[in-house]
């Protein structure tokens, strides 16, 4: 006989193919278990589908080698990405590391791209696996754990399990919480640099990330797989700046900028002068730090919709691929699913929060008076620790 908690049984929907979504789905096969993603956009076969990434040993490198992919993911990395260059704005260096290769490649923060490392996902997926163009519109509680799924398209579902992997804009999240996500302050404007065009400007980024931080702002420019160099210039604003300008075709945004930043040095100034004519403004939204929801026997959420935060610890797909390795871990090995449940939230809250606290502090430290020794000083101080525990 069989109940409709054995894992057998347990009609698993995960809303979002995203990092989270699609890592989740993995592992799970990878132990046997089906399930369905629904993801509103349509297929998207272009690596242009988000920044470059570094995917951490303790984290995101952990949930690769539990999917089988380890050894395809360090193929597809980018090594040289790690090297970083902080500076201030009239750009006076601070930090000028080169990934150091000497050290073992499981210690190494890798770079790959966010379409790079969604596609490593999907070609071991099974196709059937995922849903193209649903776009999850509400969820119903059934009780007894069971949850009515609503799509935009019309479709209409039941599921014993629902993991929101759906992004910070979750519309899974208002099933348990009536906290929604906040705007943090910090608005990123981000454009495009093809780095072959501008040699010079090539040079100065170098082969990973920049960091110029000053006066409360920021340029920041990371060079990605496709040779492109993807910049946020990054500032304090209102809610209402940016809808006022969202209307302004992308010349005039670029001669804001150029006018926010006109005392910058030239070469840093250049980020915003060469930038393609695609300008994506981005406000930076950020859960509570802390946040934790009431449980409910049938519906979890994982990365950004679970602990969306600022990107200034680097933490947000690393996090997004540990939650989806926890959870299905959990879900393996418990048949009861509100076992489940209960077994990863409670490690979860913990590990997020931690690091949601150091995203908040980095984001402060990042846009405070002398950010960019601060924030040398606060990297050397990382450095230590991690010399320290050998
Ligand atoms: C500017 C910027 C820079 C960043 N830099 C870094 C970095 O250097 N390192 C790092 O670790 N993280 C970084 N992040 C964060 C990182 O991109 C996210 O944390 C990560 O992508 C979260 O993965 P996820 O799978 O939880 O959600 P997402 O990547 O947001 O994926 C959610 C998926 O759900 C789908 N979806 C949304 N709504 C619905 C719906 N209603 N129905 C169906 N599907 C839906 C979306 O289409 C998407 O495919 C950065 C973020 C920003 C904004």
């Amino acid at each position: 006989m069989t109940t409709n908690n054995s894992t057998e049984q347990r009609r698993i929907a995960i809303i979002g193919g995203g990092p989270g979504g699609l890592t989740l789905a993995l592992i799970l096969q990878q132990h046997g278990i089906s399930s369905t993603i629904y993801e509103r956009e349509h297929e998207d076969l272009s690596h242009e589908r988000g920044g470059s990434l570094d995917i951490h040993e303790e984290s995101g490198q952990l949930a690769l080698k539990e999917a089988g992919l380890y050894e395809a993911f360090l193929q597809a990395a980018r090594f040289e990405g790690e090297d970083f260059r902080l500076m201030d704005k009239t750009g006076t260096l601070y930090l000028d590391e080169v990934a150091d290769e000497e050290i073992s490649e499981e210690q190494r923060r890798p770079e790959i791209d966010r379409g790079v490392l969604c596609d490593l996902l999907l070609n071991k997926l099974d196709p059937s696996t995922i849903q193209y163009g649903y776009k999850l519109e509400k969820v119903v509680s059934l009780g007894e754990g069971k949850t009515e799924l609503h799509f935009e398209n019309g479709h209409l579902t039941v599921a014993d399990l629902v993991i929101g992997a759906d992004g910070a804009f979750s519309r899974v999240r208002p099933l348990l919480t009536d906290t929604d996500v906040e705007y943090s302050g910090l608005t990123m404007l981000e454009l495009n640099v093809i780095a072959d065009k501008h040699p010079d400007l090539a040079a100065f980024n170098a082969r990973g990330k920049m960091f110029a931080l000053d006066d409360h702002k920021g340029i920041l420019g990371q060079l990605n797989g496709n040779g492109r160099i993807k910049v946020y210039a990054s500032f304090n604003a209102s809610r209402d700046w940016l809808d006022e300008i969202r209307n302004d075709n992308p010349q005039e945004m670029k001669a804001t900028l150029l006018e926010l930043f006109h005392d910058w040095s030239e070469p840093l100034k250049n980020y915003i002068r060469y930038a393609e004519d695609a300008v994506v403004p981005r406000r930076i939204y950020m859960l509570p730090v802390g946040f934790r929801w009431e449980r409910n026997s049938g519906v979890t959420l994982i990365g950004d919709a679970a602990h969306v935060m600022s990107p200034f610890a680097g933490e947000g797909v690393n996090l997004a691929m540990l939650d989806a390795l926890e959870l299905a871990i959990a879900i393996v090995r418990n048949k009861q699913t509100p076992v489940a449940i209960e077994e990863y939230e409670e490690k979860m809250f913990q590990y997020a929060s931690e690091k949601a606290y150091v995203s908040n502090e980095n984001l402060i430290l990042s846009f405070s008076e002398n950010a960019a020794p601060k924030f040398a000083a606060l990297m050397q101080s990382y450095q230590d620790l991690y010399e320290q525990q050998g």
